[in-house]
């Protein structure tokens, strides 16, 4: 089996070499050839297209920034679908609208192709130890298929049902975390302007109720001032404006989603949205006038 793989990024690249770590065969793409170079060096090949990646892959994954993106590497013009023979299976582990899921889905099953929307939880360390969560949109037969190739890069690999399922999943995923995050920046705000070493608040705080994968990941980074992504506030505000435009076009308010939104927007205009969402404990800080 030929696995091609397009989007190295943060995410894309350590899970493409987990993929030939474990002796799969792939074919990479992205726009940076850094990263197209250092597959290579570990044993992967590229293509001088998507459509010819795409016509000697059994399988293709694709990990890019959103629906646009996702869109033009698989439908637009030299495409993965001018490439791709019936049979094909594109497993897009990208996090996009699950309604760009169903057209993508719609238009590849046009001609034989199939979909799987698989996107991911657990950021870098754990797309580095492959020990992501993915949560999988699309045909089950389909899925049953893919499911051992999709556990080299996960610990837990999830069917939720018809295709953009995944991606309502992944949506559900980041209203926990953003809320997550705030409420751990209100904390460590709260400590700190209480006169209380907020480093002590969070070791006697992380074992009980309160404490959560968020907070273990997050928590220390917002106290050591380091806000590399990880995952950039600009890619959160992409989600969440998929969840709002998801919950809006199903009837279901989120008041505090919206809020958190708001908030990461504020951080993004005033010059940080590429830092890691953990820079949203600066918006509290400002309030507090830390
Ligand atoms: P990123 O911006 O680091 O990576 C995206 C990659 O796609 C880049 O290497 C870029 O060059 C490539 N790319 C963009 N357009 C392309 C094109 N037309 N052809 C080929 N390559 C192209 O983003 P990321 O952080 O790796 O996130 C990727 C996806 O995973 C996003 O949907 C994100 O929301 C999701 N995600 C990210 C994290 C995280 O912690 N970073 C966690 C879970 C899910």
């Amino acid at each position: 089996m030929k696995v091609g793989f397009i989007g190295l990024g943060i995410m894309g690249k350590p899970m493409a070499k987990n993929l030939v770590k474990a002796g799969h065969k792939l074919v990479v793409l992205d726009l940076n050839k850094e990263s197209v170079d250092e597959l290579i060096g570990m044993g992967a090949e590229t293509a001088p297209s998507k459509v010819e990646l795409a016509s000697q892959c059994d399988v293709i994954i694709t990990m890019l920034p959103n629906s646009p993106q996702v869109k033009e590497v698989v439908l637009g013009e030299g495409g993965v679908i001018e490439g791709a023979k019936p049979g094909t299976v594109v497993i897009d582990m990208s996090s996009i609208a699950p309604l760009a899921s169903r057209e993508i889905y719609a238009e590849l099953e046009k001609k034989g192709i199939h979909l799987l929307d698989a996107p991911v939880s657990g950021g870098e360390p754990k797309a580095i130890e492959g020990t992501l969560a993915v949560m999988v949109g699309g045909n089950k037969e389909i899925f049953d298929k893919y499911y051992d190739l999709l556990m080299v890069m996960a610990s837990s690999v999830v069917y939720v049902g018809e295709s953009g399922a995944g991606n309502v999943a992944k949506l559900c995923n980041q209203v926990v975390v953003a809320l997550n995050i705030s409420a751990v920046s209100e904390a460590l705000v709260l400590a700190k302007k209480a006169g209380v070493d907020p480093e002590l608040v969070y070791q006697a705080i992380r074992g009980g109720l309160a404490g959560s994968t968020v907070m273990d990941a997050k928590a220390p980074m917002m106290m050591d001032r380091n806000f590399k992504p990880g995952f950039r506030i600009d890619l959160h505000i992409k989600d969440l404006n998929n969840v709002i435009d998801t919950s809006h076009g199903v009837g279901v308010p989120l008041p505090l989603t919206a809020q958190v939104m708001e908030i990461m927007q504020a951080i993004k205009v005033d010059g940080s949205g590429v830092e890691d969402h953990s820079s949203i404990v600066k918006y509290y800080e400002k309030l507090a006038n830390i």
